[in-house]
């Protein structure tokens, strides 16, 4: 539809057949032909198509209010704002009405004064989905005056009743009128404005400053919360909870693909990067590995979750790590490596919460979950591959050390003079660039030592590989480490 064609007054809109329509059954009316033409639901929502799109497809379809349940990063308000994708793409409001009145229908004293007035004349102005969808966080100190409005003392002292809609300073639902209203973390609204918000839902008044005011809104009004929070007896009052016909509930991606699609379509990108930038699907594995592990860990608050987010950044900070390296050795080309790993501490610290609050405690739970994310990961890509050769080296006496600054150049050399790396490094069919080649030297080389299999020693940025007597502690030093088998648990040493 073009926007200009659309009528500019009344008259013109009432001779184009223009028939009101209350949200739900927009909704609805659209929802209904997107599934018939099979047009794609919620563009942009990854790994719910099977579990949370035909839930919501349902509520919609039956006319019912919805709450969703997730943990953090579980994409709960994308996919709430994704019901704009269900909206007319134009609606006609009263141009400077606060609450966005039907030119046809308008529930406003000063809309239907200005009609009397103007009649067919009455100018129009057209509304998109974005313009009607709204959305609050919700917190304790948030407002009746926020949420709903305020009696305006001004308008009260120019002799207006109280009853009167007109004497009311509007708040953000009514201002959503005629629209989508998410409201995110419900139980974090105090008990009071709760009742404010289900009146407004169920009886279309409102209780300001003791004053019973009538509100003839059309606004959806869905939520998001934390399912413990919601489930917690006393958080939601009753009446709301039973408001809500159909609670869906979320779920982390469900798979390693999943989670890197969404990091594919999340991550920020910038328009110029001075240099190419790959990052080898191991390393990006790694980064979703460390999030599925920590969604495991019983050292993390599994109520709070462990975000989407969470795999976004530390995927951004390996990047970023990679172009910092490229940019100061002067590299056409850089690629994240395992000397990287410890950057991510970065950006894991905050985005987890840890049962305990023993100080320095999340930086070693960092540390050992991205261990066991290598492990994992190395266990899966490196499944016969030859490594004998580059075994026995190791144990007449070669040693390899390794970097976050040293050059790719460095490790193209090493390629070069020690051969028994070479068929180790082409199992992961890397790239040909000398970074994506250097990313796989570190990947073999740390894989073979968290397999327990070579021993590394750490000092400041140098990560050191040998066979020779560990240098660092070790869970049974007198047992030799190559008899230690590729399949084994990693046994988190180093
Ligand atoms: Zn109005």
């Amino acid at each position: 539809m073009n926007p200009d064609r659309l009528p500019q007054a009344l008259g013109d809109l009432l001779r184009s057949g223009y028939v009101p329509v209350p949200v739900r059954a927009e909704l609805r009316r659209n929802l209904v032909g997107k599934l018939k033409s099979g047009e794609p639901l919620f563009p942009g929502i990854v790994g719910y198509a099977e579990t949370v799109v035909p839930e919501v497809v349902r509520a919609i379809l039956a006319g019912q209010d919805m709450i969703i349940l997730g943990e953090r990063g579980q994409a709960k308000s994308r996919l709430l704002r994704g019901l704009c994708s269900l909206l007319d793409p134009y609606v006609p409001v009263m141009p400077g009405c606060d609450i966005n009145d039907d030119p046809c229908a308008p529930a406003c004293q000063a809309c239907r004064a200005r009609l009397a007035e103007e009649g067919d004349a009455t100018p129009i102005k057209w509304l998109t989905p974005e313009d009607r969808y709204g959305e609050k966080l919700a917190t304790p100190d948030v407002t009746m005056a926020d949420l709903i409005g305020d009696i305006d003392p001004v308008k009260v002292a120019e002799g207006r009743y109280l009853s009167d809609a007109s004497t009311i300073n509007y708040g953000i639902i009514p201002r959503t009128n005629r629209g989508v209203f998410c409201i995110n973390e419900l139980p974090d609204l105090s008990e009071r404005i709760q009742v404010g918000l289900f009146n407004l839902m169920e009886e279309r008044d409102i209780q300001v400053r003791g004053h019973r005011v009538r509100l003839i809104l059309d606004v959806v009004v869905v939520a998001t919360a934390n399912p413990e929070d919601y489930t917690n007896r006393g958080r939601i009052i009753t009446p709301l909870k039973d408001r809500y016909g159909a609670q869906i509930r979320t779920h982390y991606p469900r798979t390693t693909d999943d989670e890197l699609r969404i990091v594919e379509q999340e991550r920020v990108r910038f328009p110029e990067d001075h240099l190419k930038v790959v990052v080898p699907d191991y390393m990006s594995d790694i980064a979703a590995e460390l999030s599925a592990l920590a969604r495991k860990s019983p050292e993390i608050n599994q109520r709070s979750g462990v975000s989407v987010r969470f795999t976004i950044a530390n995927y951004e900070t390996l990047y970023a790590a990679a172009l910092a390296r490229g940019l100061q050795n002067r590299e056409q080309a850089a690629s994240p490596r395992i000397t990287d790993l410890p950057a991510l501490l970065a950006s894991s610290r905050g985005k987890i919460e840890l049962e305990s609050v023993e100080e320095g405690s999340e930086a070693k739970v960092i540390e050992d979950l991205a261990k066991k994310a290598v492990a994992a990961v190395y266990a899966r890509r490196m499944r016969g591959a030859p490594l004998e050769e580059l075994l026995s080296a190791f144990e007449g006496g070669l040693t390899v050390r390794t970097g976050a600054t040293l050059p790719s150049s460095d490790y193209v050399k090493m390629l070069k003079t020690i051969q028994p790396l070479q068929p180790a490094v082409h199992h992961l069919s890397p790239g040909q660039t000398p970074a994506e080649l250097a990313s796989a030297v570190e990947f073999v080389l740390e894989g073979l030592h968290l397999a327990r299999r070579l021993n590394r020693q750490r000092d400041g940025g140098s990560w050191t590989y040998g066979w020779g007597e560990a240098r660092e502690p070790q869970a049974n030093p007198l047992r030799p480490p190559r008899r230690a088998t590729l399949d084994q648990p990693p046994s988190g040493q180093g």
